[in-house]
């Protein structure tokens, strides 16, 4: 018989015996195996901040399945079946902060942002773990070339908090996305003239015109944008362009919007005044950064259309000592005193604000990332910040619809990713707690992954 024959062969050769140990070693990989199930985690003895509610939930734990918050439960009964068991002591819990408007990239000084991009990689990489280790778990890139590092994070490569990009920000010629030197052979690229900067790096495009508007968007919707940021009216860190210059045309505005919703997403604006927001709304943009020379008008505009906001107060107080230029410096003088009217009109008329920074091209001065948190109770209750920079963040950057690479974020429920942190001090009595993280955030949890833990 074979089968007594083969086994002959067995019995007599340890080569071939050798050979089948090896043969079965090599093979084992490609067997299927079942999927190993994701981890379970209970945390006990919190108080909870929802992300949404000014009350604190006491008396519930929470348990992680994987990457989602599976439920929550009455305290010390959620069994025994757990991988992990956090102990809370009696900590407060939060979901990870979400920051709606940064920039990956523009840690490094201006120059080297416009130069060797293997480096600005490279740097920002480093931040973005920097940046997880301050509580922020999730990122509204508001302009730059991330989507490499979007799937180095997305991926494990590199920690870092998960990414909205917006790819490139899309600008008029002589707009807020226009830094090329102002020669008069620097001609737009279509009349012969050089390439703008930071173009072929995929950080900026410039556009004229509604076809030209159409394919740059598409361009960034390509390349995996989860939404689009155009530039509406002139910039303070722009020398070309007074804060009042209405940028983009109704149709070339138009335009954006209607690729941008074609895929289900939304387009934000970079505009500081009302004229300006008010035309970018009017035409389908529903997210205003800066806004610092709203009027009523546009916040009630804003408001109708159920449009969002994001201010940035740190990055103004940083900008003071650097832009001493004539140009810069009257722009932002001008930023910093409308800045305060915004927000008042935004208040009263109930629009939903996210924590916003735009802190760019200083290192140390990204770190302060979390003192905008402090620079807010100046208008609101440390309360209403804790909702801005949770819940409220995830409901902008839930805009994105269709769109959404990931689930529900910014909120403490069941369904919700598993972003948590935990602090040793109470952030809804004084959100200073949140901004002096390396005392008092003890447990940072991205995406069902333990990242600090020092309860
Ligand atoms: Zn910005």
């Amino acid at each position: 018989m074979v089968i007594l024959k083969y086994k002959d062969i067995l019995e007599k050769s340890g080569f071939v015996l050798a050979v089948i140990a090896v043969l079965a070693t090599l093979a084992a990989p490609v067997v299927a195996q079942e999927p190993a199930a994701p981890p379970q985690i209970l945390i006990t003895n919190v108080s909870i901040f929802n992300g949404t509610s000014e009350t604190l939930i006491t008396g519930q734990d929470v348990v992680l399945n994987g990457n989602t918050i599976a439920r929550l439960v009455p305290a010390g009964s959620g069994g025994t079946q757990f991988d992990q068991v956090i102990d809370g002591k009696g900590g407060y819990l939060s979901s990870g902060l979400i920051d709606i408007h940064w920039h990956m990239g523009m840690g490094t000084t201006e120059a080297e942002y416009f130069g060797d991009q293997n480096y600005v990689a490279i740097h920002s990489a480093k931040e973005a773990g920097e940046q997880l280790l301050r509580g922020v778990t999730t990122v509204r890139d508001t302009s730059g070339n991330v989507f490499g590092l979007k799937k180095a994070i997305d991926t494990g490569v590199t920690p870092g908090p998960r990414l909205y990009p917006s790819g490139a920000i899309i600008s008029q010629y002589s707009g807020h996305g226009d830094v090329r030197p102002t020669k008069a052979t620097n001609l737009p690229k279509e009349w012969g003239g050089p390439e703008g900067l930071g173009v072929s790096d995929g950080n900026m495009l410039l556009v004229s015109g509604r076809a030209q508007m159409l394919a740059a968007v598409r361009q960034q919707l390509f390349l995996g944008a989860t939404q689009i940021k155009i530039a509406v009216t002139g910039g303070v860190s722009s020398f070309t362009d007074p804060l009042y210059v209405e940028e983009f045309t109704p149709e070339e505005i138009q335009a954006a919007v209607q690729a941008a919703s074609d895929y289900g997403t939304y387009v934000m604006a970079h505009a500081h005044s009302a004229a300006g927001a008010i035309r970018a709304l009017e035409n389908g943009v529903m997210s205003i950064a800066h806004g610092s020379e709203l009027n009523e008008e546009a916040v009630k505009l804003m408001a109708e259309k159920g449009a969002v906001f994001g201010i940035n107060l740190e990055v103004y107080e940083q900008l003071k000592p650097v832009y001493t230029d004539p140009i810069r410096k009257a722009k932002l003088d001008q930023a910093m005193a409308g800045a305060g009217k915004g927000i008042e009109f935004a208040k009263k008329h109930g629009i939903v604000m996210g924590f916003s920074t735009d802190l760019l091209f200083d290192a140390k001065g990204r770190q302060q990332e979390l003192n905008e948190l402090v620079l807010r109770k100046k208008y609101f209750t440390s309360p209403e910040i804790m909702i801005q920079a949770t819940g409220n963040g995830g409901k902008i950057v839930g805009m994105t619809g269709k769109r959404n690479p990931y689930g529900k974020l910014g909120v403490i429920e069941e369904g919700a990713m598993a972003d948590i942190l935990i602090y040793s001090a109470n952030p809804l009595e004084d959100v200073a707690v949140v901004a002096d993280y390396e005392n008092n955030l003890k447990l940072i949890v991205k995406d069902g992954n333990v990242y600090k833990n020092t309860l």
